[in-house]
């Protein structure tokens, strides 16, 4: 995702692209790994920028919220990795070592139909997340 992308996602939504939002975006897409909220608020510090943990909290979940960001829980840890992807996507995690692949394919609409089918709903969205081992990791075990 670049950064034109992520300014005009804000401009569409009317939301404030406030500074620290900007620089959490910044600092995300320079790591190309994934963080977690104190290994961000460390390298904002490192660069003198205080942005308090709250904030950093408060801009990650709006994050996830828009789809910008991928939460990523592993045991007790929960870390954060930009998406690259712009459009609606899956991820496959490693249970081993936590990387993140992006999916850019979807094909659950039969499924969407049984849902519907059998609930009465109305689906508009959905989330699904894969898990398994990556191919480093699947040696290994
Ligand atoms: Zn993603
Ligand atoms: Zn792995
Ligand atoms: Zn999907």
């Amino acid at each position: 995702m670049n950064k034109e992308f992520f300014k005009s996602l804000f401009k569409d939504k009317k939301l404030r692209r406030s500074h620290p939002r900007l620089l959490i975006y910044q600092e995300l897409s320079d790591a190309e790994t994934s963080l977690s909220p104190q290994e961000l608020y460390q390298c904002l510090l490192k660069k003198q920028r205080k942005i308090g943990l709250t904030s950093i909290y408060r801009s990650l979940d709006l994050f996830e919220s828009l789809g910008i960001v991928f939460k990523i829980i592993n045991g007790s840890s929960v870390k954060y990795k930009l998406c690259e992807i712009e459009d609606h996507h899956h991820h496959i995690i490693c249970k081993a070592c936590g990387n993140v692949v992006e999916l850019n394919f979807c094909d659950i609409s039969d499924w969407s139909k049984k849902v519907t089918e059998s609930t009465g709903y109305q689906v508009i969205d959905h989330q699904l997340n894969f898990y398994g081992f990556c191919k480093a990791c699947k040696k290994e075990a």
